[in-house]
């Protein structure tokens, strides 16, 4: 059975190798040729085709791990994209994080052309794309959900049909907000270390163990004592997410006053053109944010 896996990206490249690794036949596309994820993919024994068309020809499952909500309806439903070119039948389910209400857009816009669409959005971060340890979201139909979960086993440990279309990107919103306000006591946790003369690594060693401990302390805290700022999970993402979740509630910012904090920090660190870090500003990781504290 052929899978198709389109977007090598950090997290697309990582859960593809990992199907390749379980045996399974997998084809993978990247928009940019040459890209450090089709070769990864290559060497765990997948193949890489050059065109979508390609890719998800004769393909019974269609993965997708790319960026925002236009980068998504272009690939899968645009002009060009898998509607023109997987069979009938097909499971497309969709890594990405776009919210519920355009991942109901898209399911609708499937079903018209008898394609089956989940919205499959994942949390754990790179490390869990590597390790096959993700915490996998899926809305959508029952039926499709069970038919792709032999190779959502392959990329997750934490796998849960949540409800209808939308309802996978509805949870993974609020993981986003967990995700978000967490990194604020992370790097504020920091800020006071910093204050007090407190060593850094008392800070990750001793109380990640503790009811204070997060994913992110574990985590992003060795990587903020490194001033490793490389992503991970990209400030524009986050940045994403966070738009995502207001326009989700139709911009009523002040339901969420802890979200929006962490939004402003992070667009302090996410939105400038880079010409002070040698980079652009939201290509770095979200335990950047400890460079929005003075
Ligand atoms: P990434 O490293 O930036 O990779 C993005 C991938 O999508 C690349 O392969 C890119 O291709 C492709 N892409 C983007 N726009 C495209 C378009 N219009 N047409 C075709 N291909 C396109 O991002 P990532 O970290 O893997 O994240 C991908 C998605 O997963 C995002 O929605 C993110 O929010 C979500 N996510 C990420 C994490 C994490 O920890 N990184 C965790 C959970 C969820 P090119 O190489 O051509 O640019």
């Amino acid at each position: 059975m052929k899978i198709a896996y389109l977007g090598l990206g950090l997290m697309g490249q990582a859960m593809a190798v990992n199907l390749a690794k379980a045996g399974l036949e997998v084809v993978g596309w990247n928009r940019t040729p040459g890209k450090p994820g089709e070769a990864a993919l290559m060497a765990a024994g997948g193949k890489v085709e050059n065109s979508i068309e390609a890719a998800v020809k004769d393909a019974a499952v269609v993965f997708t791990c790319l960026g925002d909500i236009g980068d998504v309806e272009q690939v899968l439903t645009g002009k060009g994209g898998v509607v023109d070119f997987a069979m009938a039948g097909v499971v497309i389910a969709d890594f990405s994080t776009i919210g519920p209400e355009a991942a109901k857009r898209i399911y609708d816009a499937l079903r018209a052309k008898s394609m089956h669409f989940l919205d499959a959005p994942v949390t754990g971060g790179d490390v869990g794309a590597r390790n096959g340890t993700l915490t996998i979201m899926v809305g959508g139909d029952e039926e499709p959900f069970r038919k792709a979960l032999f190779a959502l086993e392959k990329m997750g440990k934490n796998i849960k049909h949540c409800g209808p279309s939308g309802s996978g990107q509805a949870l993974k919103l609020c993981n986003q907000i967990l995700c978000a306000v967490n990194m604020i006591s992370v790097c504020e946790a920091f800020r006071l270390a910093e204050q007090l003369g407190v060593d850094e690594n008392l800070l990750v060693d001793v109380l990640s163990g503790g009811a204070g401990g997060s994913w992110a302390l574990s985590n992003l805290g060795p990587r903020i004592i490194k001033k490793d700022f490389e992503p991970g999970f990209a400030l524009k993402h986050m940045l994403k997410d966070l738009r995502l979740v207001f326009e989700n509630i139709d911009g009523q910012d002040d339901l969420l006053p802890g979200t929006k904090l962490a939004q402003d920090l992070f667009k302090i660190v996410g939105e400038g053109d880079g010409s002070d870090s040698g980079g652009a500003d939201g290509a770095r990781g979200t335990q950047a944010m400890r460079l929005a504290y003075k």
